[in-house]
């Protein structure tokens, strides 16, 4: 049985979905894994997620704003074939099972402004960067974790105050409506339900 049929796909104007692995554009392995897999750009996310996600809907209509989704379900055949991409510990989890990702319990976001535009974050989501994304893609991840720092939530800089205040307040609001970050709290994009790493949402497959 696929993993897809007891998922919800995301497909609400509140939510603006752009898969970061179903392109290559902001893609930090380079390859299209999830249309390669046939996921396509297609965010699916399990019921507890999507009920807490919805509570940010009040918010977004007062504001205008809106959340874009960089990541949600990873079926556990594409989670292999990004680590085949980039086989390093410390970028994707070797273990599928180890990652919320694949249990449809994580997303990776940012908020649009009322024009679309994304906040200014201390790093872009997933820290991608072209330059990074080349070293990371050719096996030297070195330059990249030590940029990497940038997006924890722990991370502070005056010179980019009001990136920093923005991921606050991104944390603020994912923290509202019942998630939390990502325990080693060294991605200020990644927003998961607190039971996500547990038995109760088992690692799906696409296939
Ligand atoms: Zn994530």
């Amino acid at each position: 049985m696929s993993g897809i049929e007891g998922l919800i796909k995301i497909n609400d104007p509140h939510f603006v979905v752009d898969l970061m692995y179903a392109g290559t554009m902001h893609n930090m392995t380079g390859s299209p894994v999830y249309e390669e897999i046939g996921l396509g750009n297609n965010a699916y996310v399990h019921p507890d997620l999507w009920e807490a996600l919805k509570r940010l809907i009040p918010y977004l209509d007062k504001t205008g704003y809106r959340l874009k989704i960089y990541d949600a379900w990873r079926p556990v055949e594409a989670h292999k074939r990004l680590f085949a991409l980039i086989p390093q510990d410390g970028f994707f989890i070797p273990e599928p099972s180890k990652s919320p990702h694949c249990r449809a319990t994580a997303v990776d976001v940012a908020l649009l402004d009322a024009d679309g535009n994304e906040f200014a974050y201390p790093t872009q989501v997933d820290a991608y960067d072209a330059k990074y994304a080349k070293e990371v893609q050719a096996g030297n991840l070195k330059g990249f974790f030590e940029y990497l720092k940038k997006a924890s939530h722990l991370y502070q800089d005056e010179s980019i105050a009001e990136a920093i205040r923005n991921r606050d307040e991104l944390r603020r609001l994912m923290e509202s409506i019942g998630l939390v970050p990502v325990p080693r709290m060294h991605e200020w994009w990644h927003y998961e339900l607190p039971e996500a790493r547990t038995e109760k949402y088992p690692p799906l497959s696409l296939r």
